[in-house]
């Protein structure tokens, strides 16, 4: 039987864990805050904060909604950005990717304060990840590892394939597999536009994480039986329904579940941890940044 790994129920389990943390913090007079900032007019964007901010109100913490203008001066967001830095009330700072294009990314994170990178994704988090020594995991990868936990799966001494090299899930992601610690261990091949006979590499997988923005681009005939399939990809496919349009990951699902041993479902798998993770995240930040321990889940 293959196992459908809910990851709307591990998000919720996350969440419920962290009160032990909101608690910790709540004895001292401390509530966890997380700044947004949206520099964007693109509804995705719009939507993917209004959802952070909505579960960090569900639970306990106190969110901080900046919004600029897409068409200001890049000064205007670095400005918010150095007062966000300085303000002792703010833990985390998430800066909504993409920025507008004349403002460049890579400075903006560069920006924040790495105490408060509660996306992990400033140089000196992403270089502490790959020394083994993370302060902030990056999200997605890090409810990956997590939903791999949930279904049971120990990594260690198993081949991890996964497919994507982004800089927010695929690298990050292959640098967790293979760290000496739980939910690593692994034997990692990452995969990406230019790997040839890309089947005969997913096929060796024990644990696959599929993260090309593809839609259903890995089938059944491209997983090994038995193996742990996690699905990244939220793509937008036509659909013949109300809205015009409907969600598919990166895995041909109906014909992947004939195969895995356990598998996501795109929606419900990993989007629901990435959000989850973020709120982690914050209430690590305000743990370190008020020298508070905390019990993390
Ligand atoms: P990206 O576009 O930055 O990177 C895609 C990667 O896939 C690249 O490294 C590229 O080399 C590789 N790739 C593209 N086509 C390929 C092919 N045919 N064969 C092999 N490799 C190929 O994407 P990203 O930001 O990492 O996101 C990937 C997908 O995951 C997207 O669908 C995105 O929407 C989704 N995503 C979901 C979450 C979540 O929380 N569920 C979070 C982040 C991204």
């Amino acid at each position: 039987m293959t196992e459908i790994i809910d990851g709307d129920a591990v998000a919720q389990s996350i969440r419920d864990d962290l009160s032990t943390a909101i608690d910790q913090l709540d004895a001292e007079g401390i509530r966890p805050s997380l700044a947004t900032v949206l520099m964007s007019d693109d509804p995705a964007s719009e939507t993917y904060v209004s959802m952070k901010q909505d579960d960090c109100a569900e639970v306990g913490i106190e969110a901080i909604d900046i919004e600029i203008d897409p068409d200001a001066d890049g000064s205007e967001l670095y400005d918010t950005i150095d007062d966000l830095n300085a303000d002792g009330n703010v833990d985390g700072i998430l800066v909504q990717m993409p920025v507008p294009d004349h403002v460049s990314d890579r400075e903006v994170l560069r920006a924040i304060d790495p105490e408060k990178d509660v996306d992990g994704f400033h140089p000196e988090n992403v270089g502490r990840l790959v020394a083994g020594d993370a302060r902030y995991k990056p999200c997605t990868p890090h409810g990956i590892q997590k939903l791999i936990e949930s279904a049971g799966v120990d990594t260690e001494g198993k081949e991890a394939v996964v497919v994507g090299r982004s800089d927010i899930v695929g690298k990050p992601m292959a640098n967790l597999f293979i760290q000496k610690a739980p939910g690593g261990n692994a034997t990692t091949t990452v995969c990406h536009s230019r790997t040839e006979d890309l089947a005969a590499k997913t096929r060796e997988a024990d644990v696959l994480v599929a993260a090309a923005g593809v839609p259903e681009m890995i089938d059944g005939d491209m997983i090994q039986e038995g193996a742990t399939v996690i699905d990244v990809g939220i793509n937008r496919v036509d659909a013949d329904n109300e809205k015009g349009y409907e969600l598919v990951g990166d895995v041909a699902y109906e014909s992947a579940k004939e195969r895995a041993g356990a598998i996501t479902p795109v929606p419900g798998g990993v989007g629901p941890m990435t959000r989850a993770m973020l709120l982690y995240n914050t209430v690590k930040a305000a743990g370190l940044q008020h020298g508070v321990a905390v019990d993390l889940p």
